[in-house]
């Protein structure tokens, strides 16, 4: 029996191998498949006859019903234009083409009654629509309740080719179509009250009503999540069962001499609960994989050491990777110092370690006398050889790619266990979906004792007071960053405006010192100023956004933010972070321009009500949409879905997770009777990443 997936569109009534090819190449529409699975991004309510005469205002698209009086032709050459005068006997309005003039005066005739579809828009006084969609009132597509409106390209526009023509070739479509067949275990369906696949498809293009709609849509988004989980879980429960873990059965000298001598402070009882699921994992025999989200200054790193101090006592080294020279330095002192009273050897191998101090790591690993390499991505180069490693940590994970992390997994027959790290919160189901081969553990509290950071928003008009508050933070003693966005495509620009901020600066606040960094700088020169800030021999830093990861300077107590509104929230929330570190009281100032659009002010106010990265993660992802969200980028995950939103969608993210870890469980070849459709389902979704012997 043929399938939609067999059929091509051009064989479909009304398209024919022109319009097949402009549906290929715009909307990578082949086949009926393909069309059918090309779904409206909204709908509208045809069910109701609007009057020309009650027309107000910001008006959605509606429907008319009327005759044309005139038709004349406007304008020459390019600017040539078809108005027909509407009328539907309370008042009159113009419809207007710009296109295809010729061919729609010809087919349009005055006094014929019309369905008129479209987004009147008032200019002058007048109502009119532009390019609406006209039907006889007898036409199936002028009838019916609610109606799909497909997205187009502007070539499609162009070509003549409107929602309209997409919405009649789908119907055309289906009516050639016996059954569109099942896509989904038969005890999927009966366990989550599914609609069949053939219905939920008749309906999504041709809706009866709204409630059977929205089974529809819950069913078809349901399905394209439950085959995204089932393929990502599919690969981790592969190397579940392939890759074996080096158990950590002790917990010995190392641990509990640092957890009883050393630890100067008590752990908080999120840190205590990752520690737990971290021993778990580790003392089960398989290789855990584990992302410790967890906020700006929520002691992640103490939660690493903990973690490589079990590998050590289990006769194995560990490595901790971080992103920038600055970071690994900062960790390895912070370590090396934690650390020294039990006799715990650390070393930091970075770009700029010289060749003297590189050959005695190199011999240290080798022989197995250095317990802990920090370290950038120089760990992960080739000549760097382990004894034994049984533990890897990796900081601000999103700056290292998916293929770093299989890089070290590597360096040992056995694969080690890796934690990565994260300050970047993200929203659970969106993690589900990203790292869906890590488990995730969230350290969901931060330490006690710390002031919640106040955040303020400003305007140009208010400067004068925001400098005088930051004359009176530096009078205390405290330092000060002020940053600039900088953003690449306006890069000259924003460079500019960077250093006329630092100018200004300096004059504004003359005996204090100043230091300057950007990302186009050497890098021993951004290090240079970076040192000197953080030594406090300068007082403010006028900076880009560089200062986004690793500086750790405890005395800065208030950050201002110029051009708050062109940054992202997460990428707010990072920013913020930087200060609120030491004991005193600490300010953000968000800047803007002293008009903002009301969605911006929204964004920017909701920063200023909450601290909670999770829930800025959150907003931020319903605002920008998952694909955006810092941290996906490299993940590899398809985004473009057709009907589900992994932002939106979050409750069907984890109901479809959670069925397909069932059926693997139950099922891992994906084999059993009822399961027939899956892996050739699989294949035609995810054909480049089918063979699992190809990843490890
Ligand atoms: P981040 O999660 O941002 O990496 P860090 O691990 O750098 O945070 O911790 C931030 C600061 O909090 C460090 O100075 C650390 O010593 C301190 N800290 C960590 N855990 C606790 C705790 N349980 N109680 C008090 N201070 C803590
Ligand atoms: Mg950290």
């Amino acid at each position: 029996m043929k399938t939609p997936r067999d059929i091509e569109v051009k064989f479909v009534k009304g398209i024919g191998p022109a319009r097949a090819k402009l549906l290929e190449e715009e909307l990578k529409i082949r086949t009926c498949h393909d069309l059918l699975n090309h779904f409206p991004s909204h709908y509208v309510d045809r069910t109701q006859i609007y009057l020309i005469r009650n027309f107000s205002g910001e008006m959605p698209s509606v429907q008319i019903k009327g005759r044309f009086v005139t038709f004349t032709t406007q304008g020459e050459g390019a600017k040539m234009r078809l108005v027909g005068l509407f009328s539907d006997g309370t008042a009159t309005m113009e419809v207007v083409w710009f296109k295809r003039i010729k061919a729609l005066k010809d087919l349009y005739q005055t006094g014929r009654e019309y369905i008129v579809f479209g987004k009147p828009q008032e200019f002058n006084g007048r109502w009119s629509m532009v390019h609406p969609e006209v039907d006889p009132p007898e036409s199936a597509a002028a009838t019916g309740g609610l109606r799909g409106i497909y997205p187009l390209t502007e070539k499609l526009r162009n070509r003549g080719i409107s929602s309209r023509n997409i919405f009649m070739w789908i119907q055309n479509a289906l009516s050639a179509i016996k059954d569109i067949p099942e896509t989904l275990p038969p005890e999927v369906i009966e366990r989550y009250r599914l609609t069949g696949r053939d219905r939920a498809m008749r309906e999504v293009h041709n809706p009866q009503d709204n409630g059977s709609l929205q089974r529809a849509r819950e069913r078809l988004k349901f399905e394209e999540l439950f085959y995204l989980q089932l393929n990502i879980q599919r690969f981790s429960h592969h190397r579940a069962s392939s890759v074996q873990g080096i158990p950590f059965p002790r917990i010995g000298r190392f641990f509990n001499g640092f957890y009883s001598e050393v630890l100067p402070f008590p752990l908080t009882d999120a840190q205590k609960r990752v520690l737990r699921e971290i021993r778990k994992d580790v003392g089960s025999g398989k290789q855990m994989n584990r992302l410790v989200q967890g906020d700006v200054g929520s002691g992640k790193t103490i939660v690493a050491l903990m973690a490589m101090l079990m590998a050590l006592d289990n006769g194995t080294q560990a490595c901790l990777m971080a992103p920038t020279e600055i970071l690994a330095t900062q960790h390895y002192e912070t370590l090396r110092a934690l650390v020294a009273p039990l006799g715990v050897n650390v070393r930091l191998l970075t770009g700029s370690t010289r060749k003297k101090d590189r050959d005695i790591i190199h011999r240290e690993l080798e022989d197995g006398s250095l317990h802990i390499l920090v370290g950038t991505h120089a760990l992960i180069e080739d000549n760097v050889r382990f004894r034994r490693l049984g533990f890897v940590v990796i900081d601000e994970q999103h700056r290292f790619g998916v293929m770093q992390r299989a890089r070290l997994w590597q360096k040992n027959t056995q694969v080690p266990h890796v934690l990565v790290m994260t300050a970047t919160p993200i929203p659970r189901t969106l993690a589900m979906t990203v790292y869906g081969d890590l488990d995730v553990s969230v350290i969901d509290e931060l330490p006690p004792g710390r002031k919640p950071i106040t955040t303020l928003l400003r305007y140009d008009n208010q400067r004068t007071d925001v400098y005088r508050a930051i004359g009176r933070e530096l009078s205390k003693g405290r330092q000060v960053y002020i940053v600039y966005p900088l953003i690449q495509e306006n890069e000259k620009l924003d460079l500019r405006s960077l250093e006329e901020g630092y100018e200004i600066i300096k004059d504004s606040f003359p005996s204090y010192r100043v230091v300057y960094v950007h990302g186009k700088m050497k890098p021993s020169e951004k290090d240079f100023q970076m040192k000197l800030f953080a030594e406090h021999k300068a007082d403010i830093m006028v900076a880009t956004t560089v200062i986004e990861v690793g500086v750790n300077v405890p005395n800065a107590s208030t950050m201002v933010i110029e051009n708050a509104e062109r940054f992202g929230l997460s990428q707010l929330h990072q920013l913020r972070g930087r200060v609120g570190r030491g004991a005193e009281q600490s300010y953000c100032v968000l800047m803007t321009k002293n008009r903002i659009a009301g969605d911006t002010r929204k964004r920017l106010e909701l920063m200023t009500s909450t601290t909670d990265g999770f829930l800025i993660a959150e907003a931020d992802m319903k605002m920008r949409g998952p694909g955006d969200i810092e941290g996906t980028l490299q993940s590899g995950i398809p985004f473009d879905l057709h009907i589900a939103n992994i932002a939106t969608d979050g409750q069907l993210v984890e109901l479809a997770r959670e069925c397909a870890c069932d059926i693997l469980d139950a099922d891992p070849p994906l084999t059993a009777p009822g399961h027939e459709m899956l892996l050739p389902e699989l294949k035609q979704l995810y054909s480049r990443q089918f063979d699992l012997s190809r990843i490890s």
